[in-house]
């Protein structure tokens, strides 16, 4: 058998794509001033018979590991022999926090990429970096799978988001893009006043982009088990999309469907102690943990603020008032 057709180019603004059967690596980099010193690797495989053109992105956050394994392996490994369509693969959205390792946060300007999307060119640096890359890379896609898991301080249950709003059929795209990707619960994110705006879904859905957001690992470490459930929820995404052979692998359980989030601040700054762990059923009212000063004394009770499943929790103990100490999902 022939051996799979393989280039280099490196590329400005754009990623050019290679003709039908290459697969592609190199380093996007970016004409706008602020980012002149940095480049973004990137893969492109382009299949031998024509099909969608999906991005799969990673490292928008920085210790989100198993995430960006799964990312590198699946384009280093997908054989353009066998794919129909276009997969371009960018594991760190975030180069400068992924080298300074600096949770949720890009370095240069403290901003989360997940609330500036999809950025502009008139920005501080996160927001330029957000706008050259959405417009390079998930606005030129016809579906986006934006893979994440739990930075340095979060514990997660494996779970997707897709964000809905955009238009029914979007919405629906993107829920079926999530089940097939076949972690344990699927959330759907509706637009709400106040709430976190600007991640990539969200940009993607306005885009008229389908996108899903797959949570899968935790607390900065680079785990297997994890890793390989991201790499499968690719080629799950890839198959529902007749993108590659074969029907997505059904889940072991049935995929739990939440319609909402809740963030439960801390309501005193010291030290956290969750008393649930992640995948915990919870009641309303239910104690989840409380928060206690420096000198030892328990300074405020958390309760759960809805029935629901404990999504994530931050593993870190380091608590300001008004800082996040879980998420449920109900
Ligand atoms: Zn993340």
């Amino acid at each position: 058998m022939a051996h799979m057709v393989q280039d280099e180019l490196d590329v400005i603004d754009a990623i050019e794509l290679p003709a039908p059967g290459v697969h592609r690596r190199g380093h996007l980099r970016f004409s706008h001033p602020m980012l002149a010193d940095w480049a973004w690797p990137y893969t492109v495989i382009r299949g031998a018979e024509d099909g969608p053109h999906v991005a799969v992105t990673s490292g928008v956050h920085p210790a989100e590991y198993p995430a960006i394994e799964a990312n590198i392996r699946f384009a280093r490994d997908l054989d353009p022999r066998q794919l129909r369509g276009t997969v371009v693969s960018l594991p760190l959205v975030d180069v400068p926090a992924f080298l300074d390792r600096t949770p949720f946060v890009c370095p240069i300007d403290a901003k989360n990429p997940n609330r500036f999307m999809p950025g502009s060119p008139d920005g501080t640096f996160t927001e330029v970096m957000n706008d050259a890359i959405f417009r390079s890379v998930m606005s030129r896609a016809d579906a986006l799978v934006d893979l994440h898991g739990g930075d340095m301080v979060e514990a997660l249950v494996p779970f997707t988001i897709y964000a809905t709003g955009a238009d029914d059929e979007i919405d629906a795209n993107s829920r079926a893009m999530g089940l097939a990707y076949g972690l344990p619960y699927l959330v759907a994110s509706s637009p709400v006043a106040g709430g976190s705006g600007g991640t990539t879904i969200r940009a993607a859905a306005d885009a008229g982009i389908p996108a899903i957001l797959t949570e899968a690992g935790a607390c900065g470490l680079l785990t297997e088990p994890e890793t390989q459930q991201h790499e499968a929820g690719i080629a799950n995404v890839l198959r529902h999309l007749g993108m590659l052979d074969g029907d997505p692998t059904p889940p072991l359980t049935p995929i739990l469907e939440l319609a909402r989030m809740t963030a439960v601040p801390a309501p005193a700054e010291g030290m956290w102690y969750p008393s649930v762990v992640v995948g915990d059923p919870v009641r309303e009212g239910e104690r989840i943990g409380h928060i206690g000063s420096i000198f030892g004394d328990t300074l405020a009770e958390l309760a759960s603020p809805s029935d629901g499943y404990v999504l994530y929790i931050t593993s870190s103990p380091a608590m300001r008032a008004g800082g996040l100490t879980l998420v449920i999902g109900s």
